[in-house]
């Protein structure tokens, strides 16, 4: 495993005012995530996952603690600071698949490219390898993202998300709407960025996208509860998958 630390939380909590009660989600969180890993949050429904994601990218900001994004404080940071530091260190791919609707696929990765790199034909020459690269070749480019089955549209917000090179993709239940057929591409395309280098972090609750990550997070209670390390995935092995069952079963 890699050691260097991109992200570390120090007694990380998110408390929510719901009706007046206060809801403790996660209490003195401690935690790191490493360069080059593809992590994985698992967890029961409502246990927290979402929320952790939010804090470690700088998306909300915690009630108590610390979190260091490549050595920088980012839980002191304003929402505006958070802002530009988001769009500079991080991309985000979630279970609905925010492409904007009204415009192409290409033109929804050069708007997102165009906010930090400002030279239109290196945007484009980049965009149109990274989509070729994920097995999405000229004749959908064009398209709009209601024309594209639910695999290919997610594949092409993972390039959105990554055209700026971001030093971490956080992904929230990205296959929690696709069928199997569209879920195993979307997760290719991850694997695949991830041999590439790109760290990921991925929030889900099913096993089969779960193997593809080396390490794996249980969060319960408002803490990790639970650490497990498989190697990097190399395709289907049943013997992982039985080792990361019987690391949920434990769990749970
Ligand atoms: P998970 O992703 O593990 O299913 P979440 O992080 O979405 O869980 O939510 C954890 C808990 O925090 C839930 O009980 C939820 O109601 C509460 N929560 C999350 N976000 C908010 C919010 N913005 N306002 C109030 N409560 C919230
Ligand atoms: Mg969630």
């Amino acid at each position: 495993m890699n050691e260097k630390i991109i992200i570390k939380s120090e007694k990380l909590c998110k408390s929510f005012s719901n009706g007046g009660i206060q809801q403790h989600v996660l209490k003195n969180l401690d935690m790191q995530i490493y360069e080059g890993d593809f992590t994985v949050i698992m967890g029961p429904s409502g246990a927290g996952k979402s929320t952790l994601l939010y804090a470690l990218s700088g998306m909300d900001r915690p009630t108590l603690g610390t979190i260091e994004f490549s050595g920088e404080r980012i839980s002191e940071k304003n929402q505006d600071q958070l802002a530009l530091f988001r769009r500079k260190h991080c991309g985000f791919v979630f279970q609905q698949i925010y492409l904007v609707d009204g415009m192409s696929i290409m033109d929804n990765i050069l708007a997102a490219g165009l906010l930090v790199n400002k030279n239109k034909q290196q945007v484009l020459k980049q965009a149109k390898e990274m989509l070729k690269s994920v097995g999405l070749n000229e004749q959908i480019w064009h398209k709009f993202p209601t024309q594209l089955s639910g695999g290919e549209a997610q594949r092409a917000a993972l390039i959105r998300a990554m055209i700026n090179q971001p030093d971490i993709v956080f992904a929230d239940e990205p296959t929690g709407q696709l069928n199997s057929q569209s879920s195993d591409m979307v997760l290719n395309t991850l694997t695949q960025m991830n041999e590439a280098g790109q760290t990921i972090v991925m929030v889900t609750h099913d096993l089969k996208s779960a193997r593809r990550a080396n390490r794996i997070l249980y969060l319960q209670d408002g803490l990790i509860q639970g650490e497990y390390h498989l190697g990097k995935y190399q395709g289907s092995d049943e013997k992982r998958h039985e080792k990361l069952a019987a690391f949920l079963l434990e769990m749970g």
